[in-house]
């Protein structure tokens, strides 16, 4: 299969195969077509297997479409102050945003899409002088996005996609206070659309972290492989 036959646009296909990948992976097969319909979704994915682009070149198409739609988001305040990104990616350790951040910015050499890490490897004053130069995504640890927020540094009442990373850890693993605490930041997943849509991503789905999802998220469908 090819990865426009899983419906991603010819712009993003030429992107993924200028990172140099001919086929996609199998969870992207699995993933990419529910999170491009905007499905919230939970998905297992074994670390090396593609997971970070399974959900990476589906939320990009998505930012891009919404441009497309609407030319000005994002850009429309001329106030450098406060990025205003409408993705995030949360991972639980600096190392593994810093890597999911890498990837997402080899992707936006290839389409015209801003990204930026907060993963607190770089100092608080980079990070913020960064994003005053505006952001579409936002790679982050949750405790380092939630200490920009409160520096003023980031809006996060544009948000429309959150990616949780390594799931398991950030819902089981106490990671789960700084992250609800962003998501309790983010518009509110109950009220009328658009409310962010969400994607859990875990080397396995275990039986604890799938009845967290379905307790709290309830609208969260488990893809199975
Ligand atoms: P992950 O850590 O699961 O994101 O896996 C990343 C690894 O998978 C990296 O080595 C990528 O180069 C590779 N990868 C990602 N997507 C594909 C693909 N469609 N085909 C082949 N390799 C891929």
């Amino acid at each position: 299969t090819s990865f426009e036959a899983i419906g991603l646009t010819p712009e993003l296909a030429a992107a993924v195969r200028a990172l140099g990948f001919v086929k996609p992976s199998d969870p992207q097969v699995l993933a990419v077509p529910a999170l491009l319909a905007g499905e919230s979704v939970a998905f297992a994915s074994s670390t090396g297997s593609g997971k970070t682009l399974a959900y990476l070149l589906p939320t990009m198409q998505a930012l891009r479409q919404q441009e497309l739609s609407a030319p000005s988001l994002g850009r429309q305040s001329g106030e450098r102050a406060k990025a205003r990104p409408r993705a995030l990616v949360l991972a639980p350790t600096r190392e593994l945003a810093a890597q999911i951040g890498a990837v997402a910015k080899a992707l936006s050499q290839h389409i015209r899409l801003r990204v930026r890490t907060a993963e607190g490897g770089t100092t608080l004053r980079e990070t913020i002088l960064k994003l005053e130069n505006g952001a579409d995504l936002v790679v982050a640890t949750p405790a380092r996005l939630l200490l920009l927020h409160q520096r003023g540094a980031v809006s996060l009442r544009e948000v429309r996609h959150v990616i949780i990373d390594e799931a398991d850890d950030m819902l089981l693993r106490g990671f789960d206070e700084s992250m609800r605490d962003v998501l309790r930041r983010c518009p509110p997943r109950t009220g009328e659309p658009p409310s962010p849509q969400l994607a859990f991503v875990s080397a396995t789905l275990g039986k604890a972290v799938q009845h967290v999802i379905q307790r709290e998220y309830p609208d969260v469908r488990a893809l199975i492989a």
